[in-house]
């Protein structure tokens, strides 16, 4: 195997086949917890990379393993024509899986394009459910659409659909049995992600995240008992009532009856970055080897510019090589991105 065929692993033996494109910084609503209220400075249109220069990225990146694509942002579904650049990415051989998240407000709009164009696999955020408490998370009107947007991608085909909720102490608790019964009546899968410091306002605390073992205990007590899915689906009879989130790899739950799946991303009190495979491009071309890193590698200038392949796959090569062991939330060395969320994409 020559080296340019080597694939991507990190120091610390991590091997990386996933990237997550940002194709905008830009959001038509304004969640308290990534960007700020007002007077939001966006990226210009000239700084993002076009369609055909994530194209070419791309197929520089499947040949050192890439097999996994996601595009976030900002909200992708502003972008426009986001569909044609699915389609674009999905016939790249070697692709296996193109992915998107969105806020799911224009997804009613676009569910049949994006489906048609090749996407599978959407993930909705989605942090209440009830039109009132959607606006405190998002400063802004839109759950309607939003739910609109979920039937309307279930209806064209895609399975599965997941809803995100960031679990918030002091505004996630009343959300979490109703999300419960969410999950068991409709089939969609609620994972909440534990609230990251990535807001732009930095008001993040440790005291505002709502944990992921507090969401099953309190699931496993007002529903029925949640076990993790590994075990559910070996021996889900004969496992004891609580699904132990605590320490262990399993982060993907069912109720113990086999009807409602809930999912945890447990970044700050079970952090998994050893077992990260994920590498991010920003909407502007910064490569970037962890959500939390404090540099990035400017690839727009050899992607637009007159960079050669080898320089673009050199470039990967040596962001996954520098990559650290892990975020440092949990000590007092941890110095929050200058980026927030919207414009790192998450
Ligand atoms: N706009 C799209 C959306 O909201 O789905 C895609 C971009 S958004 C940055 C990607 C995901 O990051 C969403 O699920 C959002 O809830 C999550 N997110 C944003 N800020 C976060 C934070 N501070 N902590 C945890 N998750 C966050
Ligand atoms: Fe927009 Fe997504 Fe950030 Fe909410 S989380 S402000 S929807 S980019």
């Amino acid at each position: 195997m020559s080296s340019s065929q080597l694939p991507l692993i990190d120091s610390f033996g991590r091997l990386h086949n996933n990237l997550r494109i940002s194709v905008t910084d830009r959001c038509n609503i304004r969640c308290f917890y990534c960007m700020p209220a007002e007077d939001v400075q966006f990226m210009d249109k000239s700084e993002l990379l076009t369609f055909e220069e994530i194209e070419r990225f791309v197929r520089v990146a499947v040949p050192l393993g890439i097999d996994k694509l996601r595009l976030t942002g900002g909200e992708p579904l502003v972008r426009r024509e986001l569909h044609t650049l699915v389609a674009k990415l999905a016939a790249i051989p070697g692709i296996k899986d193109v992915g998107l998240t969105t806020n799911g407000i224009f997804l009613a709009e676009q569910a049949a394009d994006l489906y048609a164009a090749g996407l599978r696999r959407i993930n909705v955020s989605l942090d209440a459910l009830t039109p009132e408490k959607f606006k405190q998370f998002t400063r802004r009107d839109g759950f309607e659409k939003v739910i609109e947007g979920i039937q309307a991608a279930r209806r064209v085909g895609f399975d599965p659909v997941k809803i995100n909720a960031v679990s918030v102490r002091g505004m996630t608790e009343d959300e979490v049995v109703p999300f419960g019964h969410f999950a068991r009546e409709t089939g969609v899968e609620v994972r909440f992600i534990e609230y990251m410091p990535l807001d732009a306002d930095n008001a993040w605390e440790r005291g505002k995240v709502l944990f992921a073992h507090e969401i099953i205990e309190k699931l496993s007590a007002e529903i029925m008992p949640l076990v993790p899915t590994v075990l559910h689906d070996r021996t889900a009879r004969e496992q004891p009532a609580h699904g132990g989130g605590h320490g262990g790899p399993a982060s993907d739950f069912v109720f113990e009856d086999g009807v409602g799946r809930i999912g945890f991303i447990a970044s700050i009190s079970q952090p998994f970055c050893m077992s990260c495979n994920r590498i991010r491009i920003t909407a502007d071309g910064k490569l970037r080897n962890c959500l939390f890193s404090l540099d990035e590698t400017d690839v727009r200038s050899l992607v637009r510019g007159d960079g050669t392949d080898d320089q673009i796959a050199s470039a990967i090569r040596s962001s996954v090589a520098a990559k650290k062991e892990g975020h440092e939330i949990n000590t007092a060395r941890f110095i929050q991105p200058a980026r927030p969320m919207y414009s790192i994409g998450g």
